[in-house]
Parts: C-alpha cells; sequence; structure tokens
C-alpha cells in the first residue's frame, strides 16, 4: 500500500490543531483541536467527513469547521500535557480508520514558527534539527518550544515515521541582504542574530503560487505582492517564486498594522515609553503585541465590527479603518518600487479574503500603478466553497490582476512534508 497521506501537526503552548490530508487529491480526512491542554478541563473537538470527502479548512476559527454531512466529536476532559492530547487525536484518528501506525500514513508534517538563517527548507527532523530548533528558542520563546514538544511527543508515539519541521521564516530566506539586515552595528547585529526573517511564509509560499495559476503562468514568470492580513497581518513582495522582502522582521511584531499589534512603529516609541513614560520592557512588549493595532486604536480587531461602526458613522472606527489601509498602500506603493513590474496583487487570510472594503481601500488612486478593483467583482459573495473562493477582482485587461486566494496553510505544510518523504524515498531506492 503506498503512503499517501500527511498528518500536519500545529502546536501551541497549550493546543494543538490537527489535520490528516490525502496528497492524491489533497482531501482532508481529518481535522481537529485539542485545546486548554494541562487545565483540568482541556477539549478536544475533532471533524471528519462522512465518506472521505472534504472537511473544511479548520485554520482560521476557534474550532474546526463541521464537515457538512460529516462527524464531529468532541471531549472534555484532563488532557494534563502534549502526550496526553496527542495519544488522544491518535486514538480519534483511529477511530476514524487511519492511525498513527497506519501504513498510508507517509509523514507528520510541523508547523515551527522559527527557522532562523539555519532552516531554507522543509527539514526531516532528526536529533540535530531538534537542537538547532532549540537553540533558536531566543528567536521566538513563545512558539518553538511549543512547536518542539509536539514534535517529541509525535516522534515518541511512532518512531518509526518520518517527522518533517516545515518552517514560517523558509520562504523568506531567499530575500536579499539588503532586505533582511537592519542599518545597525554589524557586529552587534550579528553576535544577537537580529535581522529580519519575516513570518506567514507557508501562506506566501502557497498564495503567491495559486496566483500564478490562476494566471495560467509558471510562478517563475510572475512577480507577486501578497497581502496575508488575518489577525497578524505581513505582506510579501515575490519576483518569480522568490521572496525577495517582506513586512515582518526579527518578531512578528514590525509592518503592517494588525489585530492587536502595532506593526512599524518608530523604535524610540520603546525607549520614550521605558524612559519617561516608566513602564517596564514586559509592559512595553505588552503594550505594543496585545493592546496595539485596530484593537488598541478603536477597541475591536475583528474588521466586520469596525466596518459595522464605520458604517454608523463613528469617528474612532473610521480613524483605525483609516490608519490600517493608509499603513497597507504604503507596502503595496514600496513593493511595486521594490519589484519594478507586478503582475498580481493578492489578498489572503480572514480580512483579505472577506473585506471587500479594506480591497477596494487599499488600492484606490493606485490606478497609476496599475492597481484598481472592479467593484461588482470584488464585492460577490465566492462561489463555491472555500478554497474554490479563489478569484480575481481586477476589471478585464488590467494590467496588474488583483486576487482574492484563500490561504491554505495546512495544504501548503503537507505538500511541503510529501515532497520532501517521497524525494527521501526514492533516493533510497537508487
Ligand atoms: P489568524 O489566523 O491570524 O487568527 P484569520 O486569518 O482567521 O486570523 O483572520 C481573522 C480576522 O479576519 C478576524 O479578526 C476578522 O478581523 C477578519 N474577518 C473574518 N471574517 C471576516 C469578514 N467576513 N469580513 C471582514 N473581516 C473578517
Amino acid at each position: 500500500m503506498t503512503a499517501t497521506r500527511v498528518l500536519v501537526l500545529n502546536s501551541g503552548s497549550s493546543s494543538v490543531r490537527y489535520q490528516l490530508l490525502e496528497m492524491a487529491d489533497g482531501s482532508r480526512q481529518a481535522a481537529g483541536i485539542v485545546e486548554r491542554i494541562g487545565e483540568r478541563q482541556s477539549r478536544l473537538v475533532h471533524s471528519s467527513p462522512a465518506s472521505g470527502g472534504e472537511t473544511p479548512n479548520a485554520s482560521g476559527g476557534e474550532t474546526p469547521a463541521l464537515a457538512s454531512g460529516g462527524e464531529r466529536r468532541e471531549r472534555v476532559e484532563e488532557f494534563a500535557d502534549h502526550d496526553a492530547a496527542l495519544r488522544a487525536v491518535a486514538r480519534e484518528l483511529e477511530a476514524d480508520g487511519c492511525g498513527l501506525e497506519d501504513p498510508r500514513l507517509a509523514a507528520i508534517g510541523h508547523r515551527v514558527v522559527h527557522g532562523g538563517q539555519t532552516f531554507t527548507r522543509p527539514t526531516l527532523v532528526d536529533d540535530a534539527v531538534l537542537a538547532e530548533i532549540e537553540r533558536l528558542i531566543p528567536l521566538a520563546p513563545l512558539h518553538n518550544p511549543a512547536n518542539l514538544t509536539g514534535i517529541t511527543t509525535a516522534r515518541s508515539l511512532n518512531p518509526g515515521l518520518p517527522q518533517v519541521a516545515v518552517f514560517d521564516t523558509t520562504f523568506h530566506t531567499t530575500m536579499p541582504e539588503h532586505a533582511a539586515r537592519y542599518a545597525i552595528d554589524t557586529a552587534t547585529a550579528d553576535e544577537h542574530l537580529v535581522r529580519r526573517y519575516g513570518f506567514h511564509g507557508t501562506s506566501h509560499a502557497y498564495v503567491s503560487r495559486r496566483t500564478a495559476e490562476m494566471l495560467g503562468k509558471d510562478p517563475s514568470e510572475v512577480n507577486v505582492i501578497v497581502l496575508h492580513l488575518g489577525n497578524g497581518a505581513s505582506a510579501s513582495a515575490v519576483r518569480a517564486g522568490r521572496c525577495v522582502d517582506t513586512s515582518m522582521g526579527l518578531t512578528p511584531l514590525e509592518g503592517l498594522v494588525m489585530g492587536t499589534r502595532s506593526g512599524d512603529v518608530d523604535p524610540a516609541v520603546v525607549l520614550h515609553l521605558v524612559r519617561v513614560a516608566g513602564m517596564s520592557v514586559d509592559g512595553v512588549d505588552q503594550l505594543l503585541n496585545k493592546r496595539s493595532g485596530l484593537v488598541g486604536l478603536c477597541g475591536d480587531n475583528d474588521m466586520r465590527e469596525i466596518r459595522r461602526r464605520v458604517d454608523e458613522g463613528e469617528e474612532e472606527a473610521r480613524l483605525a479603518f483609516d490608519i490600517y489601509v493608509h499603513r497597507l498602500k504604503k507596502y503595496i506603493g514600496a513593493y511595486c518600487a521594490v519589484l519594478g513590474r507586478v503582475d498580481a496583487v493578492a489578498f489572503t487570510a480572514g480580512v483579505g479574503e472577506n473585506s471587500a472594503p479594506v480591497r477596494r481601500a487599499a488600492l484606490q488612486g493606485l490606478e497609476g500603478l496599475g492597481l484598481s478593483v472592479d467593484d461588482a467583482r470584488n464585492e460577490a459573495e465566492p462561489e463555491g466553497p472555500a478554497p474554490a473562493g479563489a478569484r480575481i477582482v481586477s476589471p478585464d485587461g488590467a494590467p496588474v490582476a488583483v486576487a482574492v486566494v484563500p490561504t491554505d496553510e495546512e495544504l501548503e505544510i503537507a505538500r511541503q512534508t510529501y515532497e520532501l518523504v517521497s524525494e527521501a524515498g526514492s533516493a533510497a531506492h537508487r
């Protein structure tokens, strides 16, 4: 029996999201989440299609979307640690007929947030790889430890199964030095690994490739600006399939205005808040990451709610929307300059896929750069279930295509994982 399935795991500090994908047709065989790991009342929600059909993408919401006509099981009990949580996930998968020992399972693909400069491609996990991910913990102190726990636990459950680490930073490792470096003292920067890494890489990779497909071109033939606008938000400039600039930096704080993060500020704002306002470093960290962005400006970070308030004439919400869009427009302009020639601008993630007003406002006035939306197309509801909602919303014959492309980070992680283990397998047979 050929192994054509990949289990994708995204391990957070107190949660694990997972999806089981069949690579022969990209279909989702199961999806779920375990939340509140380590608490008395952990919760596991598992959904699977009734008969091997499509289970909706479970990446976005709090809990996996219920497969239409499928099955949804929920358990509330104590999962003391990741080991207990993953064992419970394995039992759910087993109950659906594809446990971790199943010969159809080719590998587990793990999302790992930070791969530093080391991991320029998805990587088969061994002890040296684990040690390197651990060495990079200072760059992602909240995420890399949780990602590591997920890998080591999964490995212990089936030591024979290939485990592949897919990094959020990898797609951006092609950035040239002049885009990746900050203009600060080189010796200090090098000693402390201070440079621009970028994040959301699997999404930027997936969306830029899908956009090329939509244009009927090979990724090597097109230049794309990808705008990933979720709760976290980032932009990237992709030339011929390779990232040449991105808006997030050393951490995901840099760049666009986000749900709760400020994005770009004068770095001296931090100094001012510490020296003049007497805030602690942790206090500033909290402020810029959790109490800034849209939520800091108007108290809401959900774009639907903000638009409702704008439509009711609320000034505070209007200003928050305008600041969000102004920053976005500046990055679009900057990346037009970086790329020289732009074939497409692609909007993705919660806001990018769903908010017609953001797309319209971000491109308003950029007709001189060949950028505009067709209002009827931009506002039309997508047809069919995600990810079928990929569509072009620019006018016919526009110099630059504007696309809405639902992202699918799990499918991209699974694809990269499967490609790697297939290559490794065929190399072993040679
Ligand atoms: P993340 O994965 O970063 O948590 P998502 O990509 O799921 O985020 O995006 C979540 C955000 O998308 C929400 O906070 C909300 O602002 C926005 N969003 C979701 N649906 C809509 C919609 N229909 N219209 C406008 N914004 C939406």
